[in-house]
């Protein structure tokens, strides 16, 4: 998961299922794995930039997001179609909350990959949340 900068997976209605995630994107100066910086250990969450933690080299937070993709694996909770989408960095408006959005490539149903559960049914859901809310 270290390569990773973002990971999610969750479940969409009864049948639909998502599982999302961003590599990390490499330093152009030294080709190390960029993230968000770290402080004593902590990670920055609410940073405005990556850096580099080899060399240092920072980006900021939107030039950089812009230049990085979402991988999805899907089953589409309308058609069951599963299938794979790979989407822009960059969240938008849906039903009311920012969200990841692409199209079921067979149905054409939206689907959102939103921030958090809006409503976590079960206390086992909890484990589902992102691990880094950005
Ligand atoms: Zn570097
Ligand atoms: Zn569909």
């Amino acid at each position: 998961m270290d390569e990773c900068l973002y990971f999610t997976r969750r479940t969409e209605g009864d049948k639909g299922h998502i599982m999302a995630w961003a590599f990390k994107k490499k330093c152009p100066k030294c080709g190390a794995l960029m993230g968000k910086p770290v402080e004593k250990g902590k990670v920055k969450i609410r940073a405005k930039e990556y850096v580099c933690g080899e060399c240092g080299y920072t980006e900021e937070k939107a030039e950089h997001e812009a230049s990085l993709t979402v991988s999805v694996k899907y089953t589409c909770p309308k058609c069951e179609h599963k299938g794979e989408e790979e989407i822009p960095f960059k969240r938008k408006a849906f039903q009311g909350t920012q969200a990841f959005v692409f199209n079921c490539s067979e149905c054409g149903e939206k689907i959102g990959i939103t921030k958090k559960m809006k409503a976590p049914k079960s206390k086992k859901k909890k484990a589902e949340v992102d691990p880094e809310d950005m």
